[in-house]
């Protein structure tokens, strides 16, 4: 029929053109690994992703070609996810904190031709370079002069000697939208990771939602500081958002700690933050002594796991920050839901909307979502009964890479393993992951829950809930504590401090103080390998 629209293939390539050509002066700041701080406009930063692409075509890559990277958040990672993208090829973001065997494995089962590297890596890849099989360029990302001499790396290139020469001018291909533009591996704490191939389409399509108001809400007025990692999720697709709506991107580097945290939001004028609660809790943890305020930021967005009330506390009454809590994973590129509230509920007390600002949140248009028994029979949207979580929609997987761990899906909808509930409202909370929750005497409890109330005690810095054997109820809770440093709490007092708090039978069974609690890639609390920690511990009956 006559009277169309234009037809065009959404394309990584357009957001950087699109920011080039309107938000030109826009600044990205990167902390480097160097220790000092770089700064730069959208312009350069779209010369030089032309210039990847030069280079990269000049190794002979193919299209689709996987180059891995081993980075922190920073300018020349932004480089090499427009210019690896844009170009065809596919860009694999490797969390540099999977075992080393992990690392190998996945490069190899990726098919990774090129490996890009921040040099504070070197060791790794140092260690794991003679696996890799597939990989024929290895490019440290740092100028000629600080490339290592003897590095043992063969054919070791410097990215700025091998990049800094070529063009700035490239034509961008045009090619389907369908195509993969990047892909990242689950952190597989079950068998081996698989891996979500992300395409040009699902990624546009995300980058417009992740911008909406009552989503991550980015503008050209915001100055954007994404904690979380461009080696996970693609840094929940900040890179490609930022430059949707001009923004400016300050990139953190290596330096994750509170004080370096702290300082770049100050100086840098950060209005906006996101990251996952562990890193949050170690810039409360550095302010709180010190007295400290925030002058700029305003939001910021927290998920990956459950954001615990006392820090929604801390930011919002403490500092005047508001809290966005999100919920997605790797295989949703990663945003799901996102906790806005409604208008209607701007009514509500100060403390009924807290407790709506600590569910994971609504669906973003173009998430569908809901919860099914165990014969998969549709629950109600009541607020109250739990079920698995089955999404879909345009930028959820279909089908690991490769096909691995055979179809994923359930008459379309990709189960999530989450066990949550929706209210009336549409607001989704994660109860918890299925292998998590703790199953006692026929009825589940909140291993999340369970931590909240722990965390929200001054003197516990974190709380893992797990269940143990119980020869009458299946299973019961305990929780596993950190203390904070300087700080003291009795197994009594933590146990009394629940009273009140929860149903009598959901309080722990007991309390083990621990040194730490082991965290995986993403800086989640790892249960399986706390389980094993405590494999030998008896439950006092
Ligand atoms: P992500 O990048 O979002 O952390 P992962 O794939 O590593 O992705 O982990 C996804 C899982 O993390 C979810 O299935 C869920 O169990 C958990 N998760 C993510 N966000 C939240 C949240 N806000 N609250 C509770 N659990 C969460």
């Amino acid at each position: 029929m006559l009277g169309l629209m234009q037809s065009q293939p959404l394309l990584i390539s357009l957001l950087i053109e699109f920011a080039e050509r309107h938000h030109g002066s826009a600044e990205i700041v990167s902390r480097r690994v160097e220790g000092d701080l770089h700064r730069y406009t959208y312009k350069d930063a779209a010369h030089r992703s032309r210039q990847v692409a030069h280079a990269l075509d000049s190794l002979k890559l193919g299209f689709s070609d996987r180059v891995a990277t081993l980075a922190w958040n920073g300018y020349r990672h932004l480089e090499l996810y427009y210019g690896v993208s844009g170009s065809g090829r596919v860009l694999h973001t490797i969390n540099p904190r999977l075992h080393p065997d992990q690392i190998a494995w996945i490069a190899n089962h990726a098919e990774d031709q090129v490996l890009c590297f921040d040099l504070s890596f070197l060791p790794l890849v140092q260690a794991v370079h003679g696996r890799c099989t597939s990989i024929k360029h290895y490019i440290a990302l740092c100028d000629a002069d600080k490339l290592p001499a003897d590095s043992g790396i063969p054919n070791l290139l410097s990215y700025e000697s091998w990049m800094g020469a070529q063009p700035t001018d490239y034509a961008w291909p045009i090619f389907d939208e369908n195509t993969a533009s990047s892909m990242c591996y689950t952190s597989g704490t079950t068998g081996n990771p698989k891996a979500a191939l992300y395409s040009h389409r699902s990624t546009i399509l995300h980058a417009y939602a992740a911008a909406l108001p009552d989503v991550m809400c980015l503008s050209a007025r915001d100055a954007i500081l994404p904690v979380v990692p461009m080696f996970h999720v693609n840094a929940w697709g900040i890179p490609y958002s930022a430059a949707l709506t001009g923004a400016k991107l300050v990139f953190p580097g290596p330096a994750m700690d509170g004080k370096s945290i702290y300082e770049l939001i100050e100086a840098e004028k950060v209005t906006y933050a996101a990251g996952v609660p562990t890193v949050w809790q170690m810039l409360l943890t550095h302010m709180k002594p010190e007295g400290l305020k925030f002058s700029t930021l305003k939001r910021t967005v927290i998920g990956g796991s459950a954001c615990p009330p006392a820090m929604v506390h801390a930011f919002q009454d403490g500092y005047g920050v508001e809290v966005l809590h999100a919920w997605g994973m790797t295989e949703m590129s990663p945003l799901g839901t996102l906790c806005t509230l409604k208008n209607k509920h701007l009514a509500l007390s100060a403390q009924e909307q807290m407790k709506l600002r600590l569910k994971q949140g609504r669906a973003i248009f173009g998430v569908d979502m809901k919860i099914v028994d165990a014969a998969g029979k549709e629950l109600p949207w009541d607020g109250k009964t739990y079920g698995e979580l089955y999404v879909k929609g345009p930028w959820i997987l279909r089908e690991y890479y490769k096909g691995e761990g055979g179809d994923p899906l359930v008459d379309g909808w990709f189960p999530t393993g989450d066990v949550a509930t929706i209210d009336a409202d549409g607001f989704m909370q994660i109860t918890d992951r299925s292998k998590d929750v703790i199953k006692s005497g026929g009825e589940w409890i909140s291993s999340i829950d369970i931590e909240n109330i722990a965390v929200a005690h001054p003197a516990v810095a974190m709380a893992a809930c797990i269940g143990i054997a119980h020869p009458k109820w299946d299973e019961r809770p305990i929780i596993a504590v950190v203390k904070r440093p300087g700080m003291n709490v009795s197994r009594e007092e933590l146990l009394k401090f629940y009273e009140g708090k929860t149903a009598k039978w959901q309080i722990p069974d007991d309390v083990v103080f621990v040194d730490a609690i082991p965290l995986g890639a993403t800086g989640k609390m790892l249960k399986t390998r706390l389980r094993d920690l405590l494999k030998d511990y008896i439950l006092p009956l």
